[in-house]
């Protein structure tokens, strides 16, 4: 093994260095304390960044005009994830013109990596990727977003129509 000695006399060499790093510190701060508005940070969480409409961030499930679920239960979304953390319970439904509904959907979001592939699979855009980011939680059971938070959480307003619709889809004969 070598070592290399540092030459005498040069014990502190790097104090230079430091103090070049604080000027530069202390000048930004003194530009952004005096030219508040050019600043590029935002004061999260008052103030939010505008994402594009293509961001991929938390899900949510659709619903009909009637405010019902518009999953279908067929299972493509938790075949083609990745992730393996798409669970859906399906059970027949009351009216014989609805071949099947989702008694529990459950995404486990700490498990999830935001891919979209559930979205793409979905054939009557019953899941959508939204534009909220925050997943933050204290305990890990708020982790798994069930119906609830997946359809009517706070934030959807009572729900987001699904475009595919039921009626349309029948005048067509699809
Ligand atoms: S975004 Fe990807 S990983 Fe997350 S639930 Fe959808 S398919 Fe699975
Ligand atoms: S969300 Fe779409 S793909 Fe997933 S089970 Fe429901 S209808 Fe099928």
């Amino acid at each position: 093994m070598s070592v290399v000695k540092r030459p005498e006399g040069k014990a502190n060499w790097y104090l230079p260095g430091i103090l070049t790093g604080m000027m530069i510190t202390i000048k930004h701060m003194i530009f952004n304390l005096t030219h508040r508005k050019q600043m590029i940070t935002i004061q999260y969480p008052e103030e939010r960044y505008p994402y594009s409409d293509r961001f991929k961030g938390n899900h949510i499930l659709t619903v009909k005009k009637d405010g019902s679920l518009r999953c279908t239960a067929c299972m493509l979304c938790a075949t083609y994830c990745p992730a393996e953390c798409i669970s859906i319970t399906a059970a027949e439904h009351d009216d014989p013109s609805v071949e099947k509904y989702p008694i529990s959907y459950e995404i486990d979001i700490l498990r999830c990596v935001f891919c979209g592939l559930c979205e793409e699979a979905c054939p009557v855009d019953a899941i959508r990727m939204g534009p909220e980011h925050q997943t933050a939680a204290i305990a890990g059971e708020n982790f798994i977003y069930d119906i609830n938070k997946l359809a009517y959480r706070s934030g959807l307003k009572g729900g987001v129509q699904s475009k595919v619709d039921d009626e349309e889809r029948h005048s067509r004969g699809l």
